[in-house]
């Protein structure tokens, strides 16, 4: 894709460039003009957090699959680029085909954490869209939301068209074709909003009236004449026939999960009465785990991922997680590929499990009792006891785990000092359970601070206010430090944020809109939040955000009553109750319906695959005969490559650049060699690293392989799996012993482009350098003095360029003396290595 010059010039300036550079091998790219319906999905944060959200990987697909619709990616820009952007007034733009936003049919938000509401706006704004929906023209694209917080879409009500509620998958199909239709019918805009509220799991915010009382409460939430009262969340009744990406995109740059991801299931019928997602997403459907294995291996095949995690609530929980394991882990081991389980639920850890666990696991092992007291996990019905705890924390030990992280919250309904001295004596505990193992025993405490949600049953009890947490925190560090048990805790002004915007109204957007327009954005990233911007946007618009926090009686409008999460009101207060009386709701995964409201036994209902007869055992879960196994060594083959490195992937950085490599070798399924040891790794040597901006067409890479392939063969396999702009020129086999990438590389010649600068004066520094013996300038990005007669070899110049021979490292300190401009001009333009002289010698 060839990029806009504009971006090009831009890149050089900011900090992370590869975030914006799209293309990456799986993205999606469709021409515009043959489409009938324009998506871009938007992530409200930057991209290697986006980027990992496995939900609008889902989406993409889906929506992608249909001809008729191009769906394409948007991330937040970082405060750098954004400056770029609105300094040369230009709109955020798609990553794909670097459409502005607002030339989309369809701008949909994923809504993940109440924090990233600042972006939503700010992104808008960037994308030249008016901010309310109110505002907006008939040709203004559709701006939609989805994902978690849309179960309490109220506080971004009047920025957004229409909300998606629940699962995704069909629902934005069917939004789509509805769009399609009215576009054909040259519907006006509130035709067509009237044709999406008919769609089940489309709420249009703009068609139901928030009437409050004196005192602030609601007294209701009217919807239009002859409009639902309600609006029920979509449900994706069986996963093994939805749609699931099994061609990953593969992120240039090392985003938070840099993985195959395979939701195992979703929901989770502990009813932890905490937990949002917990009650949003029932009920509980697994994945079959024939459709898993098939999933996960071709995403592999196709990716080159080194990792594959297998996500759910609770992972452990899934019936036939074993099997699933032990099956997973003996194949992918054989081809180095690790798996994890990211989220494990005390209690659902056999010794089985934590022995396969053992042998895959890369970091400590992480456990969430979330309370420190056996009252307060009855509470919260967070049905395990610390004599469970605490045997499978020994086991672990015993297995060889060296860290253990106990996962918290603070602040829960009805907690005590005793419940947080509770909480300190248990970790320590766990810490002693470890007493004596070999290599020694770690516990590390994180609390987050607890913060109530819509549609769960403690959507009605009060949080706790910034000062309360502070104490209690303070308590905490004080507690733990003294049992030396690192302790790691959530700012508590960003609890409050988000605790006033999870159960807030629609007059919070007022707020929020002044709050951006007065620069708040990135309010998740600790440097940016702006905490006293917030408060200033309350009082401005006469609102006192502490009221938000405050308890809720039962028969309260809420502000989402109008939202149908398929929750039944009563059941979520007979939790509330019990909550308060300690009693424990039993999981009904087994049987034990607790009429929570959510199936209809029919066509929706929990899903469990253990028993399924269409299950199979472990010994029969499909591994896919073209997934190649390492093979045993024969002898040394090495090959050297000359790598091209041109265009965009310029912005690449050394470990992108060698990241990019490894996974095309992968995926081409060359048989390269690993080293030995505990953490086996691919032999491959790069050489120096290139700097950031500069192309090149004379990379080498040294690669030992498993097997006597011809060179030839390597270089044609892995240009078929090379990004654009990364190309194998040549490849050929040397003898063992021969000096590596870096060590063999005597000199490196390089073209810099000319822009109008005047070549007789060139000619004459060109002279003067040459002849001098030394020469100082100064290295930008150190501040620091250094010496550059010594690095260059020679120098000339032609009309269109300066040419340079250098020994090692960067071309920018002589080019930048030579030609008098600074490291920013000069990555501005076009630099490119041209060739290499490589020593004779062996080592
Ligand atoms: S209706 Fe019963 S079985 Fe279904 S999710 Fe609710 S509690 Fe579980």
């Amino acid at each position: 894709m060839p990029m806009n010059d504009t971006l090009c010039d831009i890149l050089p300036l900011v900090e992370r460039p590869s975030r914006y550079l799209g293309g990456e091998y799986g993205a999606v790219r469709k021409d515009r003009a043959k489409v009938d319906i324009s998506v871009a999905l938007v992530f409200p944060d930057v991209y290697e957090v986006g980027m990992s959200n496995i939900g609008l990987a889902i989406l993409y697909e889906c929506l992608n699959r249909e001809p008729w619709i191009a769906a394409e990616r948007v991330y937040a820009p970082w405060p750098d680029l954004e400056q770029q952007l609105e300094k040369r007034r230009l709109p955020l733009a798609s990553l794909e085909s670097e459409t502005p936003l607002s030339r989309f049919d369809i701008v949909g938000f994923t809504l993940q954490y109440e924090m990233s509401y600042s972006n939503v706006l700010n992104l808008l704004r960037l994308g030249g869209i008016a901010l309310e929906s109110a505002q907006r023209g008939e040709d203004a694209p559709l701006v939609i939301a989805g994902g978690p917080c849309a179960y309490n879409p109220e506080p971004l009500a009047d920025f957004l068209d229409a909300v998606v509620l629940g699962d995704g998958e069909e629902v934005l199909v069917e939004l789509c074709a509805a769009l399609r239709e009215s576009k054909r019918a040259h519907e006006p805009r509130e035709e067509l909003l009237k044709r999406l509220a008919t769609i089940e799991g489309v709420y249009v915010p703009g068609h139901f009236t928030p009437i409050y009382q004196e005192d602030g409460r609601l007294a209701a939430i009217e919807a239009r004449e002859g409009g639902k009262t309600r609006v029920r969340r979509r449900f994706v009744a069986d996963l093994d026939g939805a749609p699931y990406p099994t061609t990953p995109i593969i992120p240039f740059m090392q985003t938070i999960h840099n993985r195959v991801a395979v939701e195992i299931c979703r929901g989770c019928t502990r009813g932890c009465r905490f937990c949002q997602a917990g009650f949003i997403y029932r009920p509980v459907r697994e994945r079959r785990m024939e459709t898993i294995s098939s999933i996960l291996f071709e995403a592999l095949e196709r990716s080159g991922f080194e990792d594959v995690s297998l996500l759910s609530l609770s992972a452990g929980d899934y019936s036939s997680i074993e099997p699933l394991l032990t099956s997973l882990v003996k194949t992918l081991d054989e081809q180095r590929i690790a798996v994890s389980l990211p989220s494990l639920r005390v209690g659902s850890l056999s010794t089985a499990m934590l022995d396969e666990l053992r042998k895959i696991r890369k970091t400590g092992l992480t456990l969430a009792p979330e309370a420190g007291t056996e009252r307060m996990r009855r509470v919260i019905n967070k049905g395990i006891s610390e004599a469970d705890l605490l045997a499978e924390c020994r086991t672990a030990f015993e297995l060889g785990w060296r860290l253990i992280k106990l996962y918290f919250m603070l602040g829960l309904p009805t907690e005590t000092a005793e419940d947080l001295e509770g909480l300190v004596e248990l970790a320590a505990r766990v810490k002693r359970c470890g007493k004596g193992t070999p290599g020694g025993a770690d516990v590390h405490v994180a609390v987050s601070s607890f913060v109530p949600k819509a549609h769960t049953p403690f959507q009605w009890c009060s949080q706790l206010h910034q000062e309360a947490i502070e104490e209690r925190q303070n308590f905490l560090k004080d507690s733990l430090r003294r049992k030396k048990l690192r302790f790691k805790y959530h700012d508590a002004r960003t609890s409050f944020l988000e605790g006033v915007f999870s159960r807030g109204d629609r007059r919070l957007g007022r707020v929020l809109r002044w709050a951006v327009e007065h620069g708040c954005h990135f309010d998740a990233w600790g440097e940016h939040f702006r905490f006293d911007t917030w408060m200033e946007a309350f009082a401005a618009n006469g609102l006192d955000p502490h009221w938000y926090l405050r308890k809720r009686d039962l028969d309260e409008v809420l502000p989402w009553d109008h939202i149908d999460s398929g929750l039944e009101k009563a059941f979520l207060a007979r939790e509330w109750n019990k909550a308060l009386a300690g009693e424990i709701t039993p999981d009904c995964r087994g049987g034990h319906c607790s009429n929570c409201g959510v199936c209809d036994f029919q066509e929706i209902a929990p899903r469990i695959v253990s028993g399924d007869a269409r299950s199979p055992s472990a010994d029969t879960i499909p591994t896919p005969a073209n997934v190649k196994t390492a093979s045993p060594l024969q002898e040394r083959v090495i090959v050297r490559m000359r790598l091209a490195k041109t265009g965009k992937t310029r912005f690449l950085g050394h470990l992108e650049m060698m990241s990019v490599v490894h996974r095309a070798v992968r995926r081409a399924r060359i048989p390269v060699r690993f080293s030995e040891g505990f953490h086996p790794a691919p032999r491959i040597a790069f050489g120096d690293a290139l700097p950031l901006g500069v192309e090149s067409l004379a990379e080498i890479v040294d690669m030992e392989l498993n097997e006597s392939l011809a060179p030839s063969a390597v270089e044609e396999a892995l240009n078929r799996e090379l990004p654009e702009g990364i190309a194998v020129s040549e490849a050929v086999r040397i003898p063992p012993g021969t000096l590596s990438p870096a060590e063999s590389v005597e000199s490196s010649c390089y073209r810099i482009a000319l822009n109008g600068e005047d070549r007789t004066q060139l000619e004459e520094r060109i002279a003067s350098f040459l002849a001098a013996s030394e020469i100082w300038g100064e290295r930008p990005d150190r501040h620091e003095p250094m010496e550059l007669r010594s690095h260059v070899v020679d120098a000339s110049c032609t009309e269109e360029a300066l040419l340079l021979t250098i020994r090692r490292g960067s071309p920018f300190p002589a080019a930048a003396w030579l030609l008098n401009l600074s490291w920013d001009q000069l990555r501005a333009g076009r630099v490119v290595k041209t060739s290499i002289r490589l020593k004779k010698c062996s080592k």
